[in-house]
């Protein structure tokens, strides 16, 4: 039989975007509200993608790593979640930068990535609009998600990592 393809996963972002709460949502479907931020993670997690089972290697970085530390972790990873919250325009900022490094690091390959706004629950204190993350993720080329790590209506968050796996499949 053959061997189920795998793929290494790394999420990036600001320190408190939900990272954490992303990928333990994305594991068990549970949302767990506080989880130590400097804590690094990595999960194995198996899927079935398109009628193919999947091993995923999830490294949930803790968003405030060095450079050298972020570098390792760009040549890590196969494809990448870059996820920033609705209402913290900063986080939101720091998106194009981050993917610009990355593009350096993974230069000359093309680097599956998926963007994801995350606490979509948060409407009311929302400071980026789902307009310009749409139009952030055309730039990139990426696929886009508004998600909630805590109220996961439509299973967002799981439709962002499998296709982040479809697009590193892909190529
Ligand atoms: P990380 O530093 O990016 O890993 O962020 P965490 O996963 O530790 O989450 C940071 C804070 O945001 C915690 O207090 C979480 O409970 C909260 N949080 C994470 N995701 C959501 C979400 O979708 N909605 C809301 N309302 N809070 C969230
Ligand atoms: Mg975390």
């Amino acid at each position: 039989m053959a061997k189920s393809p795998e793929v290494k996963l790394a999420v990036f972002g600001r320190a408190g975007v939900g990272k954490s709460a992303l990928v333990v949502r994305f594991l068990t479907r549970r949302f767990i509200w506080e989880y130590d931020p400097t804590l690094e993670s990595t999960y194995r997690h198996q899927a079935n993608i398109d009628d193919e089972v999947v091993t995923m290697e999830i490294l949930d970085t803790a968003g405030q790593e060095d450079i050298q530390q972020k570098e390792g972790h760009m040549r890590w990873g196969d494809g990448f979640v870059i996820v920033y919250d609705i209402t913290d325009r900063g986080s939101f900022e720091e998106v194009a930068p981050l993917r610009s490094f990355l593009e350096e690091v993974k230069k000359p390959k093309n680097v599956p990535l998926v963007l994801v706004g995350n606490k979509s629950d948060l409407d009311h204190v929302r400071q980026v609009g789902t307009e310009e993350g749409e139009r952030l993720a055309a730039e990139m080329a990426c696929a886009f998600y508004e998600c909630s790590a805590c109220a996961n209506e439509g299973g967002s968050v799981a439709e962002a990592f499998h296709e982040l796996c479809r697009e590193v499949r892909r190529r």
